[in-house]
């Protein structure tokens, strides 16, 4: 014997100390399989000894066994002769069952398969371990899926329909909300907040959840009451209860615990909801007064202030007047005027604010403007145009007009040394920049930065006594970005000011504010639809997919906001937003939803919905806004 062979007992005494059973069949002549050996294992997992086994045909093991997966594996592998595995069940002596790994190997000789031997392993344990862990992993799943459930809910009622489907879902559980005191007198809810009556008698449980804000199980395992929170003035609870012959198990009152704090602060969140629901709306109702207040009195003034610079320009003709007598007419004509352009500053501010400036865009020369503007300015001060390229932009010409007229109102304003301001226009081949020159007061360094602000005045023209509202050049800014331009100021005290404004020649149209709707049954978006204002966006809103349609009528559109549940939009109205989507390549994004096929979202943004989430994604889509085609 070589020093590398091993004395065959030896070796089948390692085989026997193996903790992995090892058996050999014999193929008989005519194809059926014999036990010819069994290790020790064999006898420990199954409980046969060898006298029962040995000997005995493989069919009256194993071939009786349920035709699964595994079974089928090693049937296959005896069939075709070649090796196989596979996990199945098998049975013990005594009828009992685990789960067993087997691997098949067939002993080949001269071409024919002479043996068999199968390992097997009893891996019931490892089964187990899976099979809890699965479970396990699927209860974490539905306790997250339930908290998002709970906490996306802005409404009380819904969150009361919504705790019941959970526990239902989760534990099999019918659950009553009650609203109760501390005596445990209490009485069912739909709703949270509302006024309840509480019933006569107190329920001893009850008072003991609410006491130790926890758990009280009856005697019998079937009905819990966990205390949920407190909402307003009451306090409530959760009744919960199994039919039949269940009980309540340790891990379903577990689950109950988890839902009555997920329920306690979900309460919290919808009244902090409400609350700030309408703090906001009342904010935004005061701002609406106030710009309706400011929208109207701007209007009502120009009436009065046409009479006044007509009268003045009229008196003159009904007689003579002396020299000084001409002198205060001017005056009062140049005061009315001023004032006249401070009201229809205001009301386009006001406007803006409003978001109701709808630019209509149009060819402008620039140039032209321009030159027509400093003639106006002719009697006042002369203004040197100097235009060095073809200055044609899309544009408002209006609200152009409302741009350099401010500006050089400005400079000959602030130049009180009567020095003439100058104007020059130059072209790019993609954008036209006009810059308005003076060689006055200038302005304090320190206060350039804020120079563009509402209201901001430069505390050397205040010192001077030059009249002014400050919000001229805020104005002026948001005229310029609503062409997607915009300004920049250099200047120098005492020296004087350049103020340069920079119009692309065609307005791009994700350079300006742009125009969403948001499709809200209830218009609660109104939260929705500040946020975005404040972002920078013209905000619409509907009621009703044809308000919808309608709008992208009447101005062009960059996006729909779909704020409405899912379930609660027919689907001939789902369809038609997508249609028109894709009709009009106009994006629409779903709220709430998880994911919406049937409208054709590009995104869906889930409950509750930040402003700042929807801007993202706003922001995101910007590159397919397309320029203005004119
Ligand atoms: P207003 O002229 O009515 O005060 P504006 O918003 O047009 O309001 O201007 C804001 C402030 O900027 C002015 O009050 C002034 O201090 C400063 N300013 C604007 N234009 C000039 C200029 N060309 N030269 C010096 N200061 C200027």
């Amino acid at each position: 014997m070589s020093e590398r062979e091993i004395p065959a007992d030896v070796l089948l005494r390692a085989i026997n100390a193996s903790g992995d059973v090892v058996l050999v069949y014999r193929v008989d002549p005519d194809g059926k399989m014999r036990l010819t050996y069994m290790n020790d294992a064999y006898a420990r997992q199954t409980g046969y000894t060898r006298e029962e086994a040995l000997g005995r045909e493989l069919d009256a093991f194993r071939l009786a066994m349920p035709d699964d997966e595994g079974m089928r594996a090693i049937r296959t592998a005896f069939a075709t002769g070649q090796a196989g595995a596979g996990e199945l069940i098998s049975y013990r002596k005594d009828g009992s069952t685990f789960w067993n790994e087997i691997t098949v190997q067939p002993i080949v000789e001269n071409g024919r398969v002479t043996h068999w031997v199968t390992i097997e392993r009893d891996i019931s344990s490892e089964v187990e371990r899976t099979s809890a862990l699965a479970e396990e992993h699927d209860r974490l799943l539905a306790l997250v899926r339930a908290a998002r459930r709970l906490f996306t809910v802005f409404d009380a009622r819904e969150l009361v329909a919504r705790v019941k489907e959970v526990v239902r879902d989760l534990i099999g559980a019918e659950v009553h909300v009650l609203a109760a005191n501390p005596a445990g007198a209490s009485v069912e809810v739909e709703d949270l907040g509302t006024e309840v009556t509480f019933s006569a008698v107190g329920d001893d449980r009850i008072a003991r959840a609410i006491g130790g804000k926890g758990r009280i199980v009856d005697e019998v395992g079937r009905r819990a009451i966990v205390y949920a929170g407190q909402y307003g003035d009451s306090r409530y609870v959760l009744d919960a209860s199994v039919g039949g012959a269940r009980r309540l198990r340790n891990t379903d009152l577990f689950v109950l615990d988890l839902i009555a704090e997920y329920f306690a602060v979900a309460a919290r969140n919808v009244a902090l909801y409400h609350e700030l629901d309408e703090r906001r709306s009342a904010v935004m109702e005061l701002n609406q007064t106030k710009s309706d207040l400011i929208a109207m009195l701007a209007h009502d003034f120009r009436g009065p202030l046409t009479s006044v610079v007509g009268f003045a320009e009229l008196i003159a003709e009904v007689g003579e007047l002396n020299e000084e007598q001409l002198e205060f007419l001017e005056s009062i004509k140049r005061s009315a005027l001023q004032l006249s352009e401070l009201a229809s500053d205001t009301l386009t501010l006001s406007r803006l604010e409003r978001n109701e400036v709808g630019l209509q865009f149009a060819d402008v020369d620039v140039a032209e403007l321009v030159r027509g503007i400093a003639e106006q300015y002719a009697d006042r001060r002369e203004v040197d145009v100097t235009v060095a390229a073809d200055a044609h932009v899309t544009g408002d010409e209006e609200r152009l007009r409302q741009v350099f007229s401010n500006l050089i109102d400005n400079a000959i304003k602030y130049s009180p040394g009567k020095s003439s301001p100058s104007v020059e226009i130059v072209g790019a081949p993609d954008a036209v920049v006009v810059s308005v020159r003076d060689k006055g007061i200038g302005i304090p360094t320190a206060e350039l930065s804020t120079i563009f602000d509402r209201f901001s005045r430069a505390t050397n023209a205040r010192k001077l006594g030059i009249s002014g509202t400050g919000f001229g050049l805020f104005l002026t800014k948001q005229l310029v970005q609503l062409h997607g331009g915009t300004i920049a100021v250099e200047s120098r005290e005492g020296e004087g000011s350049k103020f340069v404004v920079t119009l692309p020649r065609r307005v791009v149209r994700a350079a300006a504010p742009r125009t969403i709707v948001i499709f809200d049954e209830n218009r609660d978006g109104s939260f929705l639809a500040h946020g975005l204002r404040e972002g920078g966006y013209r905000v619409r809103t509907a009621a009703a997919v044809d308000e919808v349609l309608a709008i992208a009528d009447s101005e062009s559109l960059d996006a729909v906001i779909v704020n409405v549940e899912e379930a609660t939009l027919a689907s001939d109205q789902a369809a038609r937003l997508r249609a028109f989507s894709r009709e009009r390549s106009i994006p629409i994004i779903a709220i709430g939803g998880e994911s919406s096929p049937r409208l054709g979202a590009i995104a869906a943004v889930p409950k509750p919905v930040l402003a700042g989430d929807l801007l993202a994604i706003l922001e995101r889509i910007r590159p397919l806004a397309l320029h203005l085609a004119r």
